[in-house]
């Protein structure tokens, strides 16, 4: 019988090992993980933190005996492995309640170990209340303190997705935010304009904002800035970033890539083909650029695990490039994304153009429309889509994935004009705004 082993429980590993007994009654499957909850929707945790999401149990998808009991799946919490012996195929696993380590073989090996949240060593560190926000747990220490201590205003360092979702919970619970991020803007993934927007949003909802700038040393409540600013807040969150986690991989000798994570083949396969890596630890490719690219977001990782799944069983899926597509709320606006940036471009020097379409998110004339900024980055000879942004208070998301599946098909900028999508006047306009970039493209 097939023994599978895998390491962590939660996007990718969780996902992997149920795709794994849906096809195979069979095999004898364990997942081993250091934490001690499973199967959780970390993408939940700032809204679980910010009392959007009243019981912050729900996020738990599922626990070690409905894993037994549903799918014959062995989950042990609270052990870590430890070692990887390729030769003998087997893991070494510690116990960490008993301290205990025994040896576990496999037929099979699938990584999903995840990243950690990246905590700069700061002067005086260890005299104020620092979080970082990346699992269950560090959500729960998060809700506990605010709880216990009753704050009044918190420091956020680090303005990417984390540390906007957090900026945005953390203010509606009534504590005064202080944003402060290393670059010139906020959210480097997307383009400067539509950033800029997002600090304006950010400003009109009173969360104080400071960009070139990072926190060089701590003294209890207080801060000192790169910038020679101070900061007096009751308490930090570190959102400055995730390290992908392949010492385990390291140590193995498993090829690690540019980017820092796992290198995999189509199928997800390390340089080793019993041992697969998926999620955010590991390496894949740009669609548009076939570049080496790491996306630890959760479509890739429950992706990826569809694709070891049916590797597994016989019945491979070659893996796709990936987009990056990726979205978050601030406040009332959305900003979302595909594709390669205008930064990417010009570092790779690829040339390209813009078409910006300002419009209505649906019919101008229905009440709760809202303005909607929609920018595509094309190839102007082959009018080949490299990457979309978009930015409003509805809809958002709707004209992203549709731009997301035209890059995936392989359609043109010109294409955007032909498609037929869904309309009546709460949803969209007779000519859509994807649709109003492709004409737009034509004019060009
Ligand atoms: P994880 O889900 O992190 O699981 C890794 C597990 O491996 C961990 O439980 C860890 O304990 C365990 N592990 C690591 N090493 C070992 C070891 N040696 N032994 C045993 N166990 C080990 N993505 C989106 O697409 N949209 C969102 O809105 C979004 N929001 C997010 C918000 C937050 C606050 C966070 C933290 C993440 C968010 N993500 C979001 C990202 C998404 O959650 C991850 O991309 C996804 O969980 C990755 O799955 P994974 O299996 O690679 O890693």
């Amino acid at each position: 019988m097939e023994k599978i082993l895998i390491v962590g429980a939660v996007g990718g590993g969780a996902t992997a090992a149920g795709q794994l007994r849906f096809y195979n009654k069979d095999a004898v499957i364990k997942i081993f993980d250091r934490d001690s909850v499973m199967s959780y929707a970390a993408c939940g945790t700032p809204y679980a933190i910010g009392e959007v999401i009243e019981d912050e149990e729900t996020l738990l998808m599922a626990d070690p005996e409905q894993f037994k009991e549903k799918r014959n799946i062995e989950v042990y919490l609270r052990h870590e492995v430890m070692g990887i012996d390729r030769e003998k195929k087997n893991i070494q696993v510690k116990n960490l309640m008993s301290g205990e380590e025994f040896l576990e073989s496999y037929d099979k090996l699938i990584l999903s170990p995840g990243g950690t949240a990246v905590v700069p060593a700061i002067k005086g560190s260890d005299t104020a209340d620092i979080f970082s926000l990346r699992s269950y747990n560090d959500m729960l220490a998060i809700k506990q303190y605010i709880e216990s201590h009753n704050p009044q205003s918190c420091t956020i360092s680090g303005g990417g997705f984390i540390g906007l979702e957090m900026a945005e919970n953390i203010k509606e619970l009534g504590i005064d935010v202080h944003l402060v991020h290393k670059s010139d803007y906020i959210m480097s993934i997307l383009d400067e304009d539509i950033s800029r927007e997002i600090e304006k949003e950010l400003l009109l909802n009173e969360v104080h904002l400071q960009t070139n700038a990072y926190i060089t040393e701590i003294d209890g409540r207080s801060q000192t800035l790169s910038n020679g600013g101070v900061l007096e807040t009751d308490f930090i969150i570190m959102s400055v970033g995730l390290a992908p986690n392949v010492s385990l991989a390291k140590d193995a000798e498993l090829e690690i890539g540019e980017t820092g994570g796992i290198v995999t083949n189509d199928y997800m396969q390390t340089n080793d083909p019993d041992i697969y890596a998926i999620g955010d630890a590991s390496e894949n490719f740009d669609l548009v650029t076939g570049e080496p690219k790491r996306v630890p977001l959760a479509w890739p990782a429950h992706r990826q695990a569809y694709i070891v799944a049916k590797h597994i069983i016989g019945e491979p899926i070659a893996k796709k490039g990936l987009l990056g597509t990726s979205i978050v709320k601030i406040f009332n606006l959305t900003a979302a994304m595909t594709g390669l940036n205008e930064n990417k471009l010009r570092e790779l020097e690829i040339p390209s153009v813009s078409l910006i379409h300002n419009g209505n998110s649906n019919a101008g004339y229905y009440p709760d429309h809202g303005k909607l900024k929609l920018k595509i980055h094309y190839d102007p000879n082959t009018r080949e889509i490299f990457g979309a942004q978009c930015l409003g208070t509805k809809g958002v998301d709707k004209r992203i994935d549709v731009i997301a599946t035209a890059m995936y098909a392989g359609l043109t900028v010109d294409d955007l004009q032909a498609l037929e999508l869904c309309y009546a006047p709460p949803y969209s306009s007779p000519k859509d705004p994807v649709n109003m970039a492709g004409y737009k493209a034509d004019k060009k």
